[in-house]
């Protein structure tokens, strides 16, 4: 008897708790076009924090929590993002950046964004 451990993407919910509690430190990697479709497919063909359509092979990788505050390098800490919206995140956590983005007044309607604006006023 084989068990079989689904490794779906799809199975693996944003949790930013417990991403927060991480603090294994891993080598900023390279991610190719298997792990943009990976989130692609999870997250549809989005950007996480404006909502705006990117093409897979236009959109950037973020981190959700930053390698350089714990964050991994796990599909879970990872989303797809437009450059605007990342270059704008730079190293914020995506907590901070979404709840900057909402203090000024900008439109943040992507699913990250909501999740985390859900999260905070529940
Ligand atoms: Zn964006």
């Amino acid at each position: 008897m084989i068990d079989v451990v689904k490794g779906g993407i799809g199975d693996e919910p944003y949790d930013p708790r417990g991403i927060m509690g991480q603090t294994v430190r891993r080598k900023r990697t390279k991610f190719g076009p298997a792990t943009r479709s990976r989130l692609a497919q999870r997250d549809g063909e989005k950007c996480a924090y404006c909502g705006k359509g990117v093409s897979v092979d236009r959109a950037t990788i973020d981190h959700v929590v930053p390698l350089k505050m714990g964050g991994d390098n796990d599909t879970g800490n990872l989303v797809l993002a437009c450059s605007r919206c990342n270059g704008k995140k730079g190293s914020m956590d995506a907590r901070s950046y979404v709840r900057l983005s909402i203090d000024r007044g900008e439109h943040v309607s992507g699913w990250l964004a909501r999740k985390i604006e859900r999260d905070d006023t529940a």
